[in-house]
């Protein structure tokens, strides 16, 4: 029974998956001037059943379904200003009803984690270097033969203090800064970094017509919202259009929020913003340590850095002065989150531009179909820039027909030629290949038996290099077998072409070029792949072997050929998204070809190069074949011409996983006309890590039933007893349809 209390009742975010928030009475020592100051926002830490935790108070209210005697008391307050301006507060609660996930999970996710464990904003400062006494003490050129730390020592002496990534983009090794270390020539301290204020930009060039029409549509509202799309193929200047942008918003006193994809910050980009605004850029993504991370959120909340340049989930990233948000490479698909709270960082970044009152930029040569319909329809702004800029041509680009050629680790004898053509021109060749490891399967000769994976429902990859098969979807791993398990034959075959067993055969047959693999398993130290790009950037002949992370936003100035050594596996996909994804990819990849006065052409090996969806992709472009595909999708009500979201459900047994959604559809759709119900479905990777998994698909050509329905599945699985040994999720706006 709802009750009116004297003392205020506080609503908290609980990190737990409860999907709402607890009330609690403030903190019995808590003076009532101290209490009536109390605002959303602000850190609290609260008992929880036997556990103390921190939650953020969301709400102040003076009543309560739960009885008074029955509440429990909060125990402190953490802050005393809100941690969060109250835009972000609001834009986390949008966040969490829209995307129907508990509440307190998506402050989790919004939040660095050393805030969530209750550590004051402030208290990371930043580890820092400068010289020590006797680094101070050097007399200038002492260090002829080590040039690397010579320039360090140099670099220390007129900026005073540097923190890692500023060493990191001065090109600096990690190794360096030790042997200094080491020698007692500079130390590290823990301090806040003079964020500087921005030098004007000396050295930008001069705006093709293009640029300088987005440009001046774009500030020409500012302040306010807006939602931009910059529709500029690979090379044609966006980031250009981005530092000038920034460029303005700075000068007027804003802070700019930069969304990049997961990989797709390479050093040289961050090497540009530098250049450009000194140390008012900070970064934030996932190779940072939770203190760096602390460090870089707390100087946009306070205002001491002005450009953020962050992943995902730097979306959340307070701004005291907001500005303006660009997010590059909008497309991207690590921009949604696969798991847990599943929120898709570019649109909510849309949504924070309104709440904010700022302007937004979407940019990729690639648009999604989301954002081309809302370009489309006039809801965005639309910006082209359909020539490269700084005189570079597009690509050639052809298909090459690999039907009865001999394919040597997936290469054709033709393929093979040009890339000796390339090479011996001093020219750089980039080949892609979508698999990762030495071969995608183990096949018997004698029996044809194949290794699979006996958590999941998928064949182990054979990785040559420690001689170990893979399941590239569960951690499973096991040494290479030396025998069939079926039948004892010693006839074993790998089968398929990943990266490994491709620079394998290179290495041999073109033995005295530099031969560089870029995947997960090449990059997983820290550092490696910079090592990889300084020697590309060097300029030297070499081959790039790689899987989609080199496919993004990289600008390889001497790499004259690209190669696609398969695709067809993307011609055929079962997923709604599967053309989209395939043509971004092969434009994307494309468009690392010729990006300088060298000409750049492109081979794109496949079985069909007749198929209609390469021809067409190939022949009209991106922005022709997108908008096919986009009238394609109109027909059908597809996505964006309808809404979607996804239940899926995993348990140890197939039949409770199948049987949970079965109930839910069944005991809901006749109150839900407005809803296209389609499942439960095995998924497409039907066995992960043990779990069998379905999915029931949601679909509806109005947000507000489709959001209802999810709701009444909500209540339907968090019945009591609803979901015994079964997980479950639900996907808003769902990437992958299965
Ligand atoms: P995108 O972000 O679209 O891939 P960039 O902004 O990186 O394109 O530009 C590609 C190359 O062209 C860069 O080397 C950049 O310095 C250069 N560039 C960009 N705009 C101009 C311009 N207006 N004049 C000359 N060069 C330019
Ligand atoms: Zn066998
Ligand atoms: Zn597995």
């Amino acid at each position: 029974m709802a009750q009116t209390l004297t003392r205020p009742v506080l609503s908290v975010a609980v990190p737990t998956p409860l999907r709402r928030c607890l009330d609690y009475l403030p903190p019995s020592s808590l003076s009532i001037e101290a209490v009536s100051g109390l605002l959303p926002g602000m850190r609290i830490r609260v008992p929880l059943g036997p556990r103390r935790v921190v939650g953020i108070l969301v709400a102040i209210g003076d009543h309560s379904e739960v009885e008074h005697e029955k509440m429990r008391a909060a125990e402190e307050i953490l802050d005393e200003t809100p941690l969060l301006p109250h835009t972000l507060v609001n834009l986390i609660g949008w966040a969490a009803r829209y995307y129907h996930h508990p509440v307190g999970e998506a402050w989790q996710a919004a939040l660095p984690q050393l805030l969530r464990v209750g550590r004051a904003p402030d208290s990371a400062g930043t580890l820092l270097w400068r010289l020590s006494r006797d680094g101070l003490g050097l007399p200038s050129r002492a260090l002829p033969r080590a040039p690397k730390q010579a320039k360090l020592i140099d670099l220390l002496r007129h900026q005073g203090q540097l923190d890692r990534e500023s060493i990191a983009a001065a090109d600096i090794s990690t190794a360096v800064m030790r042997q200094l270390e080491q020698k007692g020539l500079i130390e590290k301290f823990t301090g806040n970094p003079h964020h500087a204020v921005p030098s004007p930009a000396i050295d930008s060039p001069k705006l093709n017509e293009g640029q300088q029409a987005a440009l001046l549509s774009i500030t020409s509202v500012m302040p306010g919202y807006q939602c931009h799309l910059l529709e500029g193929i690979t090379g044609s200047g966006k980031t250009e259009v981005y530092l000038r942008l920034i460029e303005q918003t700075l000068n007027v006193g804003g802070q700019v929020l930069v969304l990049i994809p997961e990989i797709g910050l390479t050093p040289q980009t961050l090497d540009r913003f530098r250049h450009r605004f000194g140390a008012a850029v900070v970064t934030y993504n996932s190779e940072m340590s939770d203190r760096e991370r602390l460090s870089a959120w707390n100087s946009m909340r306070t205002g001491s850095a002005s450009v953020v340049i962050g992943t995902r989930s730097g979306v959340w990233l307070p701004m005291a002065k907001p500005g303006l948000i660009i997010v590059d490479e909008e497309h991207d698909i690590s921009y949604k989150q696969q798991d847990g709270f599943r929120y898709h960082a570019r649109d909510i970044a849309i949504k924070r531009a309104q709440l904010e009152s700022v302007p937004v930029v979407l940019g990729s040569a690639t648009p999604s179909l989301e954002t081309l319909s809302n370009a489309v329809s006039g809801r965005f702004h639309h910006h082209a820039l359909p020539v490269r800029a700084g005189g570079a041509a597009l690509p050639d680009v052809r298909t090459m027909d690999v039907r009865k050629a001999e394919l040597e680790s997936g290469l054709s004898g033709d393929l093979l030629e040009q890339i000796n053509i390339e090479l011996s021109q001093n020219r750089q060749v980039l080949l892609f290949i979508n698999r990762r490891g030495y071969a995608p399967s183990l096949l018997c000769h004698d029996c044809g038996w194949i290794a699979s994976c006996h958590a999941c429902d998928a064949r182990l990859t054979v990785h040559a290099r420690d001689r170990h098969l893979r399941c590239h979807q569960c951690e499973f791993s096991t040494p290479l077998p030396g025998h069939c398990s079926q039948c004892g034959s010693r006839q074993l075959l790998a089968m398929g072409v990943g990266t490994q067993r491709t620079e394998e055969t290179l290495r041999k047959l073109v033995p005295n070029v530099p031969v560089l693999r870029v995947d997960r398993d090449s990059t997983a130290r820290r550092g490696s792949m910079e090592n990889i790009l300084r020697t590309v950037n060097a300029g030297e002949p070499c081959i790039l072997i790689g899987t989609q992370m080199l496919a993004k936003g990289h600008h390889f100035a001497n790499v004259s050929l690209v190669g696609v050594l398969d695709a067809d596996h993307g011609l055929f996909s079962a997923d709604l998204r599967g053309s989209e994804r395939m043509a971004q990819l092969l434009v994307q990849v494309s468009g690392r070809a010729g990006r300088t006065n060298i000409p750049g052409q492109v081979i794109i090996q496949t079985h069909y190069p007749e198929h209609p969806m390469l021809q067409s992709l190939l022949q009209q472009g991106y922005p022709e074949f997108a908008r096919s595909l986009l009238a394609e999708r109109q027909l059908v009500e597809m996505p964006p011409y309808s809404h979607m979201a996804i239940i899926r459900a995993e348990s140890p047994s197939s039949r409770t996983a199948e049987e949970t959604l079965r109930n839910c559809r069944s005991q809901c759709e006749t109150n839900l006309s407005m809803v296209n119900m389609l499942g439960p479905l095995p998924s497409t990777l039907s066995r992960r890590a043990g779990h069998f998994r379905f999915f029931l698909m949601l679909r509806s050509t109005d947000r507000a039933p489709l959001h209802q329905a999810v709701d009444a599945v909500i209540a339907i699985l968090t019945a009591k007893g609803a979901t015994r040994n079964c997980r479950w999720s639900v996907d808003i706006d769902p990437m992958e349809s299965g």
